[in-house]
């Protein structure tokens, strides 16, 4: 479903990604691994689009990404990708139902509309109980479970999240992880994760180790 053929990067006279090849298939669960700094976040923004190749192509369903086409990679990026970060990056001033329902609003649905989708997505995640609270009312689980519900709530073919687990004990980081491949059961999309977590890539579907810019296996 989603293809990195030849991917070089380059920052200034370090070399990032040196031929890296990726295939992430339909469903499945990728964790990708490696020391701080070998390159993991760069090569997950550029299969995310959110970054481009200095080299190489990112296909989506076989279609190249075009960088360059704006409003093709918007609706891409939009409609069938999410994204779920380190650091939740939910709007203070929103309640939870409210940040999960963003990327709704943005594509103009109604309000109506959005909320339904909203309070669904809350039940999946065991939030309907904090639906109306802020994100400073919520613990660090509950923020990242709705910055969760936020990355599915337009019905993404894959997740990319970067060391989604990085910022939480372990406990809740275990329980997060459950929550992955639980929605992942139930609603087919495939997942890109970096992760430092052991136990996430030991539990995944494949895990790609980077080093000195190369996939190694
Ligand atoms: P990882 O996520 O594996 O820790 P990154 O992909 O974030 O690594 O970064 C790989 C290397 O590229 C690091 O040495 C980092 O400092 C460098 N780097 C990342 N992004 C930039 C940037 N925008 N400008 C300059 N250097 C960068
Ligand atoms: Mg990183």
């Amino acid at each position: 479903m989603l293809k990195g053929e030849g991917l070089f990067k380059r920052f200034g006279s370090l070399e990032v990604l040196r031929d890296v090849n990726v295939k992430i298939n339909e469903g499945e669960i990728v964790s990708i691994v490696g020391a701080s700094g070998a390159g993991k976040s760069t090569l997950l923004h550029i299969l995310g689009t959110l970054d481009e190749p200095d080299a190489g192509q990112v296909l989506f369903n076989d279609k190249k990404i075009e960088v360059n086409d704006s409003k093709s990679i918007n609706k891409i990026r939009n409609e069938e990708m999410g994204f779920v970060f380190q650091f939740h990056n939910l709007m203070a001033e929103l309640t939870a139902l409210e940040n999960i329902s963003l990327p709704g609003l943005i594509s103009g649905k109604s309000l109506k509309e959005t909320n339904e989708r909203a309070l669904e997505l809350l039940e999946m995640l065991s939030l309907s109980n904090r639906a109306e609270h802020l994100p400073s009312q919520l613990s660090g689980g509950e923020m990242q479970r709705v910055a969760v519900g936020r990355a599915l709530f337009n019905k993404p073919k894959i997740v990319f999240a970067d060391e989604p687990s990085g910022n939480l004990d372990s406990k809740n980081a275990s329980e997060l992880h459950q929550l992955f491949f639980n929605l992942r059961n139930k609603l087919g999309f495939a997942m890109v994760i970096v992760t430092h977590n052991n136990d996430l890539a030991r539990e995944s579907d494949r895990i790609l180790t980077l080093k000195d810019g190369q996939l190694i296996t």
